[in-house]
């Protein structure tokens, strides 16, 4: 399996759990650099090219928040932040910088390997450029961008075609409320959570088998929300 071959870059100043992360990353074939600090960490981002990178927040030379949006300044590599800032505004405060997913500690290690499994097949489906996208009973073809139900048409507005589709760039990661805003309704819609709670609603309703207990599109409570596929 390619993403088993995945150099995987730990920036976390806490030698215990890089010890930790080390032996579980790379039980799973996982090859893992090792930075103690943001600014070490920024340089092995740029010199080690990694595959993915995983970011705690509380370093002692300067804040992880810092480092994703070093990261973000050229390189696309999906970063998932592990910290121990479990509120919601640490949460949106990253993946608005630019993180891709939030795993908070005290970790499970099952959830983190699984966060970047997500995150590395993402990584592989935009390089691959797959459009087609399961989701249950539909398929969201997003290149011809048809949208069917059990084999029947389903039809989209703009505005709910476009937060699927946005939704769907980030497949499987969280999407915070402010992103979606601004990239369907635009910069001057980022408070009006009242407009995806509307849409996201009328997606569920066409697309889930069932609404009420969504299995795709699912709610971040107070951070966003995740479009999650069937592979
Ligand atoms: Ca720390």
């Amino acid at each position: 399996m390619a993403e088993a071959r995945a150099t995987l870059l730990v920036i976390e100043d806490d030698a215990e759990i890089r010890r930790f992360l080390r032996s579980a990353l790379a039980a799973e074939g996982y090859k893992v650099v090792e930075s103690a600090n943001a600014h070490r960490g920024l340089v092995d981002a740029a010199s080690h090219k990694p595959d993915l990178a995983i970011v705690d927040l509380g370093l002692p030379d300067f804040d992880g928040l810092q480092v994703i949006r070093g990261i973000r300044g050229w390189s696309p590599m999906p970063i998932v932040v592990l910290s121990a800032r479990a509120r919601e505004h640490a949460k949106i405060e990253a993946l608005d910088a630019g993180a891709d997913d939030y795993v908070t500690k005290p970790f499970g290690v099952g959830e983190l390997l699984a966060r970047i499994r997500v995150a590395l097949r993402h990584r592989a489906r935009s390089r691959e450029g797959v459009v087609v996208l399961v989701l249950g009973e539909a398929t969201v073809d997003l290149e011809a961008r048809k949208v069917t139900r059990r084999g029947k048409d389903i039809h989209l507005t703009p505005i709910e075609y476009r937060l699927l589709a946005c939704l769907a760039a980030h497949l499987g990661m969280v999407v915070t409320h402010r992103q979606l805003l601004t990239e369907v309704w635009g910069p001057t819609h980022q408070a009006d959570t009242h407009y995806l709670r509307i849409y996201m609603k009328q997606l569920r309703d066409k697309l889930e088998s069932d609404p009420l207990r969504p299995r795709h599109f699912v709610t971040e409570t107070g951070v966003g929300y995740r479009l999650v596929c069937d592979d």
